[in-house]
């Protein structure tokens, strides 16, 4: 059956690079909001142009804006298995666009909710580089030996995100308060969240979202073979 995993947490939770991971383990493909906005910014598309104020600010660029690439993107081939959806939705209009198509579609839907404390975000923003080319991220703090300053992959030179500047991340931190958590009290509702404690190491965060998984799929084939009875 198709599967939707949304990645719900606030900026510098570790989405991106989750999302990275269960795509390439799962082979689902991986829709970043994010990435795809500052894509469209650096090719200086009409997209790009109508995103970046929103994003230089650290405010969510408008629903309609990011509801149709989403809808536009989860059409693609590569997204015909499953996706992971990180950065989106991100507020409750958006949310119930979402569930218009996922729900037409008969698409399988599992919240994973990274959780994290603000004093720990701020931390790690910060000190967070990304490399322009491939949009990997790379932690000071995690990788203090490793880093060189060069992407792993693409050798290319990490930069710092221009809205992980200090008062840019302080608004965006405030917005995913005001306007992206409350969704995790939506989706509990609907039985589909399970949280993550996510301070701590990515490999330990993935580990426990693959453990969530194989749960899930456990009793989604006693569900299923409880119906064929
Ligand atoms: P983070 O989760 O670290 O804030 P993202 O890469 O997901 O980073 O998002 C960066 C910016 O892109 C956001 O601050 C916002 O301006 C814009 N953006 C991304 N996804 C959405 C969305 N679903 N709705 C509105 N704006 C979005």
């Amino acid at each position: 059956m198709k599967t939707a995993i949304i990645i719900l947490g606030p900026p510098g939770a570790g989405k991106g690079t989750q999302a990275r991971l269960l795509s390439e383990t799962l082979n689902f493909a991986h829709v970043s909001t994010g990435d795809i906005l500052r894509t469209a910014i650096k090719n200086g598309t009409e997209l790009g142009w109508r995103a970046k104020t929103f994003l230089e600010a650290g405010l969510l660029v408008p629903d309609e804006l990011v509801d149709a690439i989403v809808c536009e993107r989860l059409r693609q081939k590569d997204c015909g298995k499953g996706f992971i959806l990180d950065g989106y939705p991100r507020t409750f209009a958006q949310a119930d666009t979402l569930h218009e198509v996922l729900d037409q579609d008969d698409i399988l839907t599992l919240v994973i909710g990274i959780r994290i404390p603000d004093e720990v975000l701020i931390a790690r923003l910060g000190s967070r580089w990304i490399c322009p080319n491939c949009n990997r991220t790379f932690s000071k703090l995690l990788s203090s030996g490793k880093l060189k300053g060069l992407c792993d992959k693409c050798s290319v030179e990490l930069i710092h995100r221009a809205d992980d500047a200090v008062e840019v991340i302080t608004e965006r931190l405030k917005i995913y308060h005001e306007q992206t958590e409350s969704l995790v009290r939506y989706y509990q509702e609907r039985g589909i969240y399970v949280p993550i404690n996510g301070d701590q190491l990515p490999a330990k965060i993935f580990y426990a979202i693959r453990g969530v998984l194989e749960e899930r799929k456990e009793r989604m084939a006693s569900a299923l073979a409880e119906k064929a009875k």
